[in-house]
């Protein structure tokens, strides 16, 4: 890929695409070779202001807030097909930008795909009950859409992570203005100009591009905003928690993680090499479920790290685009230093790099933000690299004698977003799985979701669900309705 993209990408904002009241554009760039990508549109709290107006006013004077449903689910259900029916053309697209391979970002175009087809299905099966209470009275209560919705999405699945909440919301009736990562917004810009042809009225999706300090806050702090579904890192979530609760509105958090992969002695080691491999090298490991805590049994300790550092090694890196590449690079040259930065911290802490460790430097792919898939075997508990998110393709390794061990040692973190564990006893499957501290586990199986399961963390990994059946209604308001029916006396 040389050159830049001919057509900038600008905000969609009332089925219009505008580049904002100042005009201003910056260049995204091509993580594979740092060389510019398109000139995006970059806004201002004024422009955050302007997309908040509009989309209230869509809200309020469309059809879409309507009890109609079934005809949300048709336009959603249209839009499912329009971004199927471009599939490759979006999955080139996110590749291009955030730099993983177009088999990963096939993958994530599918999901987006089948999440909006499965909001659609909930579009009309959101409703009230009636209630029964004493005395001649009938109590009902009714779903409402919330108003206008604000979304935040990270840069490592920058059109999934964008549309696991807007797809809801819209499913509910709700106006929506979303703010992709300004390192990755393209597909999030091309995804809003699909709306229109989809049939949902101008107004309800909108699209915009600017700092998460200016625009992402100013977005949450405008007294239209009725909730805020944001995934990233924890402090930014718990910054916009604050925010939220200064305006008592619900907040969706779901943020990073650190997460544990226990493997028993009895495991299929083979099986559960390749499943470790795939959950921290997969994205490049920039995935905020990564299995990025490797504790494991003592007796097969050094045969499991053996295996995954075979698949390490043997990874191809290179550019998303090429169809040999197994690998992709970082998202960007700061990210590529935060990482390379955790790995020799590991080192100078104790721990052993038994593959990777370093990244890429020779042409071409040095160009790019390469870095090996890289394995750190015991490493000392405290140190920063085992207790920090490194959100790169870095697995620390720790041995465990007894069950109670490996249990204290998976749930020895602030976060709780997911855990994986490996073996065939079921009773050990079921009980470990009860103990461990996360909103999400797993058994024999490398990290999987599906629109239809629930996908959210304990502790510091964050706030609510997103995903599963309850998700619609989730972007709604319950409202109580008594009706007093007794007939007056009449007068004598
Ligand atoms: P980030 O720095 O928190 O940014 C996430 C989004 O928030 C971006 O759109 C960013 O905009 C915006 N933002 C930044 N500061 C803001 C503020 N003060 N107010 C409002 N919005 C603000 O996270 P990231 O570096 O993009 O992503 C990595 C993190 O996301 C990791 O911690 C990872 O674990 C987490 N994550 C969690 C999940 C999950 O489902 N639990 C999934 C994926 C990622 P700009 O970047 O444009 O400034
Ligand atoms: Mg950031």
């Amino acid at each position: 890929m040389s050159g830049t993209l001919e057509r900038p990408f600008d905000f969609v904002i009332g089925g219009a695409e505008t580049p904002g009241a100042r005009g201003e554009r910056a260049p995204v760039k091509n993580p594979a070779s740092n060389a510019e990508l398109a000139q995006v549109a970059v806004g201002h709290a004024d422009d955050a202001r302007h997309a908040m107006e509009v989309a209230q006013t869509a809200f309020e004077s469309s059809w879409w807030a309507s009890d109609d449903g079934g005809r949300r689910a048709k336009a959603l259900v249209k839009l499912a097909g329009l971004l199927e029916s471009r599939l490759e053309e979006f999955a080139r697209l996110e590749t291009l930008n955030m730099g993983k391979t177009l088999k990963e970002s096939r993958g994530d175009m599918a999901f987006v795909v089948r999440t909006i087809e499965y909001v659609a299905g909930l579009a009309d099966k959101v409703q009230g009950e009636t209630i029964s209470v004493p005395g001649a009275r009938l109590d009902y209560t009714l779903r409402e859409p919330l108003g206008v919705t604000v979304h935040i999405a990270p840069w490592n699945y920058p059109l999934l992570l964008a549309v696991r909440g807007v797809a809801p919301a819209l499913a509910a009736g709700n106006a929506a203005v979303l703010k992709p990562a300004s390192l990755t917004p393209l597909t999030a810009i091309a995804f809003g100009r699909l709306a229109k042809e989809a049939g949902i009225p101008d107004g309800i999706l909108n699209v915009v591009v600017g700092s998460g300090s200016e625009v992402g806050e100013g977005l949450v702090s405008d007294v239209r905003c009725r909730s805020v579904t944001f995934t990233g890192s924890g402090e930014v979530g718990r910054r916009i928690a604050e925010i939220a609760a200064r305006r008592t509105i619900p907040a969706t958090l779901e943020l990073g993680g650190k997460s544990p992969v226990v493997v028993f002695p009895d495991a299929d080691l083979d099986r559960a090499a390749r499943g470790i491999a795939f959950g921290i090298f997969g994205n490049a490991g920039q995935m905020c479920w990564a299995g990025s805590r490797l504790i494991v049994h003592a007796s097969v300790h050094r045969a499991l790290v053996e295996r995954v550092a075979k698949i390490a090694t043997a990874t191809r890196l290179g550019p998303g685009t090429e169809a040999e590449s197994e690998m992709g690079p970082l998202v960007s040259p700061d990210h590529l230093q935060k990482v390379a930065g955790y790995v020799e911290s590991a080192r100078s802490e104790g721990g052993k790099v038994v593959a990777g460790g370093s990244r890429v430097d020779e042409a071409p792919l040095a160009e790019g933000n390469f870095y090996r898939p890289t394995i750190v075997d015991d490493a000392p508990p405290a140190a920063k690299a085992v207790r920090e998110e490194i959100f790169g393709p870095v697995l620390v390794v720790h041995p465990f004698e007894t069950t109670d061990e490996a249990v204290r040692l998976a749930n020895a973190t602030d976060f709780g977003l997911f855990a994986a564990l490996w073996t065939k006893e079921l009773s050990t499957a079921h009980s470990v799985a009860r103990r461990l501290e996360a909103g999400m586990v797993s058994v024999n199986e490398a990290p999987v979701t599906f629109p239809q399961t629930p996908f959210g963390g304990f502790k510091g990994s964050g706030l609510g669900f997103e995903q599963g059946a309850d998700v619609v209604r989730a972007y709604t308001r319950r409202k109580n309705v008594v009706v007093n029916l007794s007939v007056p006396k009449p007068k004598t």
